[in-house]
């Protein structure tokens, strides 16, 4: 079973993959639709707090039904969720949420923007989430968003007045949106934003509202519906072969990393929207009243005359017959007053007169990376396939320079090629790796230039611009250099073109745990970003720690080639927690990043540059007992984590469970979500009990107290809540400090619950048989005291133990308090 799917997977990807980066073709009927944008003057934004949380049918609806400039404002890039499609978590599962909402935006034909606002982690409430994020800050990045594209209507995926029914970050995004409608239009509010984009006012803010937040459709059914507007999403455009909700579901399919594929529907559906501010409109037109005619700009009435008769006139068999009206249009439009529509109209009629004029025009580097400042060679390729008359006149870069100017005909359907030198110089920033990720942000907040904020990546750094002369016209294209190569299986693939640093550095190793005094190899690995690069690389150490020897030197032959180096790691005397950096000395630079690679079919190939460290933590820590049983739940990292400080873990298979098998171990831990997931554990209770009644130790991790396959899972009552400590800060109360938990061999005190990450624990038990004693006592602010976080019960001569505490969160990074008390838990039997 588990095969078939996976290979469906990979299947979806290939077909996908195709396409993917490339440029888009058009055909004439998808031309022809972009005509009917193009005479729509009107825009809409959709707001919610993760990837994956926006309605894809509705902003389908308002893209390709009402032809809106229409935009999804996603408050995080979903850092904090899961993947489902490889090992990235935190910042590179957020880089590829983004490309992933990149690529739903492709697929739908919206636009997508973000703020700086971390996705930490659950939050149970707005309050709780705002403790994370600068709340200032946040709305400071919607006010300008909503002042940057100018929506007519805003769209709130959830209600602002709802705090604790969903995660905190939806309400919070939400309550944001509400508060941001309010200020936009008042310059003295977040002055920077109104100077940069002007004030603006919308008219009209909706919660897009479903039976969903009423509890049922029953409840939604005799709601009260005055404030509501219905529109119908379930139309068939035949331009484009789809029905809106088929759009709706190929968009929604790119959330691969969070299992979101969906299947297309047709047939009428009904979107609801719920009036917040403004007037309700009328005849459930969501833009009645507003003019998203031409005639709404000043000078747009004669661009209206000229374009609006082409989709009646409109030339399915030859789009190059619109070519001269395009053409007309084009110095109007340049003139018209208001920059905001000037600039998206501009972008949206030179597309056309390319796609109508049958013009392909393209700019491929020789590799895929260069370095800043560097000369390369790009390939230009010119054609025209219509019946216009073109020439290139030149080609320059983004700052004016000619790079070529040999202005050539383009006669029908000959291609030109040639080839330009073009210099990288030295961009702002400097390298194309995701912005938000250059510097060190806070738990809620990520760092970014003023001038890149809200953008969803980094833009592309190298651009060439192509001036073609049309008849009496000169109209200029700008284009992204990107980079192409054959595949034997796919053909064509696109990917961008990088500039990257001439040399990178990493320390495979993230998490190094030292138990004990002795000296460790540290391995470094150095990655040449060019040809021919030498240099010394060194490792910066946190005080106390020593480092041998304090440089090496490399000599690396070829872009791409890694050298792998030892160094020797020496802990300090006592407990002690930092960092090892490098350091790469080379061309008279110093060089300390690290280079990721996100490489999925469904998104961009992409380069990522973190801080090249690794954690370090000497920890005193006592363990007793050498040898531990894992049985695997839905996977964690406990055991190399456990490796780390000096105890043999072997993986038990779920069906060998037997009381032969577990007795060789001092302790068995089993894996988190086990009970969820793990069919065979529904059988394997009578020898778990057995194992622990002849003196063994036992210790399970969270479950979900829901879907669990069996309801015995301990040699007592127990039951699991939904019960969690969401705030990593959280006070901890020891309720049983004489227990050996809290006391062999380690003493475990108020130090060891500092420095935990994202959360406490989750799904604690809130009931158990009076054999179990509760250790810790812990809860978020405002709420009653949970006693369930670890639990112990003596059963025969040995321990059974059950811990909703997020220790698989906080041994792989590197928590000291954590690995102390995990190891008194695996010794309380010896
Ligand atoms: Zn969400």
């Amino acid at each position: 079973m588990h095969k078939l799917v996976f290979l469906r997977f990979l299947l979806l990807f290939i077909t996908v993959s195709i396409s993917a980066q490339a440029p888009k073709k058009p055909t004439a009927s998808e031309i022809y639709h972009n005509l009917q944008k193009l005479n729509f003057i009107g825009s809409a934004l959709y707001i919610a707090a993760h990837p994956d949380d926006e309605n894809t049918r509705l902003i389908s609806y308002l893209v390709n039904d009402v032809h809106a400039n229409t935009a999804y404002l996603s408050i995080t890039r979903g850092d904090g969720g899961q993947n489902l499609i490889g090992p990235e978590l935190r910042e590179l599962l957020g880089v590829i949420r983004t490309q992933e909402l990149l690529a739903a935006r492709k697929t739908d034909g919206g636009e997508q923007f973000f703020t700086r606002a971390n996705d930490f982690g659950y939050s149970k409430n707005p309050e709780e989430t705002f403790e994370f994020w600068t709340k200032n800050e946040v709305l400071s990045d919607v006010v300008m968003t909503i002042r940057k594209f100018k929506p007519d209507i805003i769209v709130n995926r959830f209600d602002h007045r709802s705090p604790g029914s969903t995660h905190g970050h939806h309400t919070a995004s939400a309550m944001l949106s509400v508060e941001a409608f309010d200020v936009v239009g008042d310059a003295s509010k977040f002055t920077k934003s109104a100077e940069n984009f002007g004030v603006w006012k919308p008219k009209r803010l909706f919660f897009n509202t479903s039976w969903w937040f009423y509890g049922s459709q029953e409840k939604f059914e005799k709601a009260d519906k005055t404030n509501h507007v219905s529109v119908e999403t379930g139309n068939f455009f035949p331009a484009l072969g789809l029905s809106n909700g088929e759009i709706a579901s190929l968009s929604r399919s790119m959330h691969k990393s969070q299992g979101f594929g969906s299947t297309g529907s047709r047939g009428s559906e009904t979107e609801y929207l719920e009036i917040l501010k403004g007037s309700k409109p009328a005849d459930n037109n969501l833009f009645e009243s507003i003019n998203t005619s031409w005639t709404r700009l000043e000078g747009g009435e004669k661009i209206g005359e000229i374009l609006n008769p082409l989709e009646e006139n409109f030339s399915f068999k030859d789009p190059s017959q619109m070519l001269p009206q395009l053409l007309k249009a084009y110095p109007l439009v340049s003139n018209l007053k208001d920059a905001h529509w000037r600039n998206i109209k501009l972008k949206q009629l030179k597309q056309l007169i390319l796609d109508c004029g049958g013009i392909f025009i393209e700019a491929v580097a020789e590799k895929n990376a260069i370095n800043p400042n560097e000369d390369f060679k790009v390939n230009i390729e010119a054609i025209n396939r219509g019946d216009g008359i073109v020439s290139i006149q030149s080609v320059k870069n983004t700052k004016g320079k000619t790079l070529w100017d040999t202005a050539e005909n383009l006669p029908f359907n000959e291609k030109k090629n040639f080839e330009i030198t073009v210099n990288s110089g030295n961009n702002t920033p400097l390298y194309s790796s995701p912005y938000w990720l250059n510097e060190k942000g806070s738990v809620g907040m990520y760092a970014a230039p003023e001038a890149l904020i809200g953008l969803p990546e980094t833009p592309a750094l190298e651009k060439v611009v192509f001036e073609l002369q049309f008849e009496n016209i000169t109209v200029p294209f700008t284009k992204n250099v990107i980079y192409k190569y054959n595949d034997p299986v796919k053909g064509e693939v696109y990917r961008p073109l990088e500039v990257l640093p001439e040399v990178t550095a990493s320390l495979p190793e993230k998490v190094l745990i030292f138990a004990s005094n002795e000296p460790e190899d540290v391995s470094v690995i150095v990655r040449a970003g060019k040809d021919a690069i030498s240099g010394n690389v060194r490792l910066q150490h946190p005080d106390g720690w020593i480092v041998e020897p304090l440089q090496q030197s490399f000599q690396l032959t070829r872009a791409g080639e890694t050298k792998t180096f030892k160094f020797k790691v020496t802990p300090p005397q006592g407990q002690s927690e930092g960092y090892l950096k490098t350091n790469v000395l080379a061309e008279g630079k110093t060089f300390n990043k690290e280079l990721a690679v996100i490489d999925y079919e469904h998104i961009p190939y992409q380069s990522v540059l973190l801080p090249s460290e690794a954690k370090v933590a000497k920890i005193d820590i006592q363990k007793k007992g050498e040898n531990i049983g894992y049985i695997n739940g839905a996977g964690d990292a406990i055991p190399e984590s456990l490796k780390q400080i000096g105890y043999s873990v072997s993986t038990i298979d779920p069906l060998n469970i037997s009381a032969e098998n577990l007795q060789p171990f001092d302790a068995i831990v089993i894996g988190i979500r086990a009970y969820n997931t793990v069919p065979e554990l529904a059988f394997a209770q009578t020898a778990l009990n057995n194992y622990v009644e002849n003196g063994g130790t036992i210790v399970v991790q969270y479950n979900t107290s829901r879907g669990l396959v069996s309801e015995s899972f301990a040699p007592y009552s127990l039951q699991l809540s939904r019960d969690r400590v969401t705030d990593e800060f959280s006070e901890v109360e020891i309720l049983a400090p004489e227990n050996p938990l809290l006391n062999t061999p380690n003493k475990i005190t108020q130090k060891d619950f500092e420095g935990w990450v994202q959360e406490r624990g989750l799904y604690f038990p809130d009931k158990w048989a009076k054999e179990f004693t509760p250790i810790l006592g812990m809860n978020d602010t405002g709420e009653v005291q949970t006693k369930g976080s670890l639990l112990v019960a003596k059963y025969g001569k040995g321990y059974y133990i059950y811990t909703g505490l997020s220790f698989f969160r906080e041994l792989p990074a590197g928590v000291p308090g954590a690995y102390r008390l995990f190891a008194n838990l695996l010794s309380i039997g010896k």
